[in-house]
């Protein structure tokens, strides 16, 4: 590839992208969504329930100045309302540049007494609909001749949590650091780059109830084994995602791009 004859700071921003964020509305999706805005993109932001949320991610978005972001309704495992999704991105930037595959859901259950449905919900909500929306986004973006997908994975792809059983999330995110490494080579020739972001535990709203009344177990197998000794913040997997999704990773595709504190290094 020839130089752009950008400087390094110059490449990691994107001013003028169309981005879409699934997920967008809170917790990591919401830090993805406001580092690509701050970058210079335009932001299409996916809720499913949370409509009241993902406005309140959109107000903050346009007071970076990025009015061409709106937020919709979808439900990615359904792939009616992700071809709806797709359509109206086209409809609303006319090309695609960055697909962040963020939506995904959480449950606990031990595989002895894990339901056929619970195993079936979580693939198809954490798995498929991954696969939905590359396919839908990724069919533009052949027609296109570029673009970047970005899915968010899990370190749970990678390791096997303790003491929580989530025998099905673990198989659905490895199934998607799989698929994100079919896509980068299928792909690679329509000049579209597709990796994933592997968080470790991130601080969301969602975990201080789960410090508050399970202290000693967080602080026992969720943070000491990180060699940093912390949880994640939303903010560090926005940066990394801004690199992933920007032309300063132009030579990354099919990579997993950990950002755990060192959890998996031990
Ligand atoms: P949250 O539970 O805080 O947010 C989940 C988001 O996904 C919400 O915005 C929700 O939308 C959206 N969502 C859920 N189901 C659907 C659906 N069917 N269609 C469309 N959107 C949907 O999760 P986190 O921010 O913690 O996690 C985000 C991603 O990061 C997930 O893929 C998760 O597996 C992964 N991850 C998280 C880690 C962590 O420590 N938090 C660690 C490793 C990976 P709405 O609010 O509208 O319902």
């Amino acid at each position: 590839m020839a130089s752009t004859g950008k400087t390094v700071l110059d490449r990691f921003r994107l001013d003028g992208k169309k981005a879409i964020v699934t997920g967008g509305g809170r917790g990591i999706g919401r830090g993805i969504v406001l580092a690509l805005a701050e970058a210079g993109a335009d932001v299409a932001i996916i809720y499913e329930k949370a409509k009241d949320r993902a406005e309140q991610v959109l107000a903050e978005v346009q007071a970076m100045g990025r009015t061409g972001s709106y937020v919709q309704q979808a439900d990615v495992s359904v792939s009616t309302d992700v071809q709806r999704m797709a359509e109206e991105a086209e409809r609303r930037f006319g090309e695609i540049d960055i697909l962040i595959n963020n939506a995904g859901i959480a449950h606990n259950a031990a595989a002895e007494d894990m339901t056929e449905v619970e195993w079936e919900r979580m693939i198809r909500m954490n798995l498929t609909s991954v696969f939905l929306c590359c396919q839908a986004v990724g069919r533009r973006m052949i027609r296109q001749k570029r673009g970047v997908i970005v899915n968010v994975g899990s370190l749970s792809a990678k390791i096997v949590n303790f003491p929580q059983k989530q025998a099905h999330y673990n198989a659905a995110k490895a199934g998607v650091h799989l698929l994100t490494k079919c896509l980068a080579v299928e792909w690679a020739p329509h000049n579209i780059r597709v990796n994933v972001l592997v968080p470790g535990y991130i601080h969301t709203e969602l975990v201080d109830p789960i410090i508050e009344k399970h202290g000693e177990m967080v602080k026992q197998h969720w943070i000491g084994p990180s060699v940093q000794n912390r949880f994640g913040t939303v903010e560090e997997l926005g940066a990394a995602t801004v690199y992933l999704a920007s032309d300063a990773s132009t030579f990354t595709t099919g990579e997993e791009m950990v950002v755990d504190g060192g959890y998996t290094l031990r």
